[in-house]
């Protein structure tokens, strides 16, 4: 193997245990004739089931497998971070470990990269065995924070994509705390291409994105890259106050000609109706400061307990 692995694929995992192996013999099947090195790290997500075991069982034999586990669960967007960290590849690929992104899709991204694509992402064409819920509350996520996102961020993707050196060095310089990886990869820039295929059911156990974490990961979406809640606020404002205006003269135009037209009800109602918006705005507001806070204390994204390599707490980047 030389020095320096052509690839290197991150696998974040919690909870997969009867998927280790699979995904282990696929990746191997798929990427081992079309590249010059491979590298396989796997981020165990504070698993509470075999999946550290079988990973170290498989890294015990093939010099090819590398992998650390969380102190505990950070969730998949560190998990994610600390596989490209730690990765040597030349190019890094990131897949879910689940199977249903498809390894052999990875060669595929492996061909575009060498004709000079820094970045090249998975893009969902079909997707089975999801709920329609899942469809289309993806469908409208994307949709919206395309609208209100600063950066192009590509419909349909998730975080399965292929970067190269130059995209690497850019993503691993980005200290940001909250972090959804897809917008990073995206803001970065570079020469970026799609390869589409098609999004297989899980092949075993349970999604690990339960819809309180979907959630989470949309806020972060939506607070990284777009100030349109906070703007908001402002708009809200200046219609509201436009609209208490235009009140005042009908109500005294009303009175002038000698009826009454709301009684206590209404006033009740815009009190409320006034005070929702006033909450929102600062719970908009809110979300914001508290990301400002994270950003602030500059907590380490994730701790590592155990590692193929000894190593273990507070790791820095490979390269
Ligand atoms: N995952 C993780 N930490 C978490 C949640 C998920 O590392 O807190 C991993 C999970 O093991 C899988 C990938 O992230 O490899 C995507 O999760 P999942 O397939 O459950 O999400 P879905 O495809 O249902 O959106
Ligand atoms: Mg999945």
């Amino acid at each position: 193997m030389p020095d320096v692995p052509e690839l290197s694929v991150v696998i974040p995992a919690m909870n997969e245990e009867e998927n280790v192996r699979n995904m282990h013999d696929r990746l191997v099947a798929a990427l081992e004739p079309v590249v010059d090195g491979l590298e396989i790290v796997w981020v165990d997500d504070g698993s509470t089931d075999s999946t550290w075991e079988k990973v170290s069982e498989i890294a015990a034999t093939d010099p090819r497998v590398r992998g650390l586990s969380f102190s505990r669960n950070f969730g998949h967007q560190a998990a994610v971070t600390a596989g490209v960290d730690a990765a040597r590849g030349r190019a890094v690929a990131i897949i879910d470990a689940d199977l249903q992104d498809p390894p052999e899709v990875i060669a595929e991204m492996v061909v575009k990269w060498r004709e000079g694509y820094e970045v090249v992402y998975g893009q969902r064409a079909h997707r089975e065995g999801e709920t329609w819920f899942k469809k289309v509350s993806a469908a409208a996520f994307y949709r919206t924070l395309r609208r209100l996102a600063h950066i192009e961020i590509p419909l349909d993707t998730g975080d399965f994509r292929l970067m190269g050196p130059k995209a690497l060095e850019a993503y691993r310089a980005l200290p940001e705390h909250n972090r959804f990886v897809r917008g990073l990869v995206s803001w970065i820039g570079f020469p970026q291409a799609a390869v589409l295929f098609h999004r297989q059911p899980r092949a075993k156990g349970e999604t690990k994105y339960p819809l309180k974490t979907m959630l989470k990961l949309a806020l972060s979406g939506f607070t990284s890259f777009s100030f349109v809640p906070l703007r908001a606020a402002t708009w809200l404002g200046l219609a509201t106050a436009s609209f208490a205006l235009l009140y005042l003269v009908f109500r005294a135009v009303s009175a002038a000609v000698g009826f009454v037209a709301f009684g206590s009800a209404g006033l009740v109602a815009s009190i409320f109706f006034l005070a929702g918006v006033q909450l929102l705005a600062i719970g908009a507001l809110g979300e914001y400061v508290a990301r400002v806070f994270e950003e602030v204390a500059r907590r380490p994204l994730y701790l590592v307990k155990e590692s193929t390599d000894g190593k273990t707490g507070v790791i820095p980047p490979e390269r």
